[in-house]
């Protein structure tokens, strides 16, 4: 089915839900408005290994000019969006105010784009700490990985989990201190991954710390391949999401 085609059909069945849930107050109406023309970046605007946003044809087999020298720890990256208007706000209004609704949105869009290269894949979420988790009262990657999962018929395994509440990076200036501030704060339940391809579920990539911590442990637990995919990749240069 036509990409474009499967984006109409879904986001009907979107509005319909949506304005069962909502009724059809006027603020739904142009909330739905707004993400009714909106679709998914194309994969050759941004690299595959680190997420950036790219020029056309500016993307080689070994990633693009920022990471081609990089080491990375996962596989692919798949994003729907570079961090910024619309989604940004969409973003903040999931992790914030409680419109979870936007996980389970994001989550189908995902699902439409990721590619279906490989067999045996499993959904792992990056872990919230559960004193944050129980702040917020959900945890918008673990709603998205799940709702992922079931869209596309794999296994989702909440494996991973933060050993320690660690400082919010957005409140870290320096590469070292944020780094340093996620050391060892994580650890993967004593699970055989050999033989899958993981799909490491985030909201938003920045600098690439936390979901590199995650893919490690990931290898290190047998891992065949891990990829992350999220929603949107924010330059840090230019600005750091809350978190
Ligand atoms: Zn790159």
């Amino acid at each position: 089915m036509p990409y474009k085609t499967t984006h109409n059909k879904l986001r009907d069945l979107y509005t319909a839900s949506l304005d069962a849930t909502l009724g059809s107050n006027q603020a739904a109406g142009e909330h739905v408005a707004i993400e009714a023309d909106w679709l998914a970046d194309l994969p050759n605007r941004y690299c595959w290994r680190c997420g950036v946003t790219t020029g056309l044809g500016s993307v080689t087999k070994r990633g693009c000019a920022r990471c081609i020298d990089t080491k990375l720890p996962w596989d692919s990256l798949t994003r729907l969006a570079a961090y910024t208007h619309p989604v940004e706000p969409w973003i903040l209004q999931m992790k914030f105010h409680k419109a979870w609704h936007w996980a389970t949105w994001f989550a189908d869009q995902l699902a439409q784009v990721i590619p279906p290269q490989h067999e045996r894949n499993v959904v792992v979420p990056v872990p919230l700490h559960r004193l944050r988790r129980w702040r917020r009262g959900y945890d918008q990657a673990a709603l998205i990985a799940k709702r992922l999962a079931a869209a596309r018929d794999w296994p989702y395994a909440p494996i991973l989990r933060r050993t320690r509440a660690t400082q919010p990076q957005s409140r870290l200036h320096t590469q070292q201190q944020r780094r340093d501030n996620i050391r060892n704060a994580f650890a993967c339940r004593p699970r055989d991954l050999t033989g899958w391809n993981v799909w490491l579920i985030d909201d938003v990539k920045t600098t690439g710390n936390t979901l590199g911590q995650c893919a490690r442990l990931l290898r290190q637990h047998g891992a065949n391949t891990t990829h992350v995919a999220v929603i949107a990749v924010a330059d840090p240069l230019v600005i750091t999401p809350p978190d």
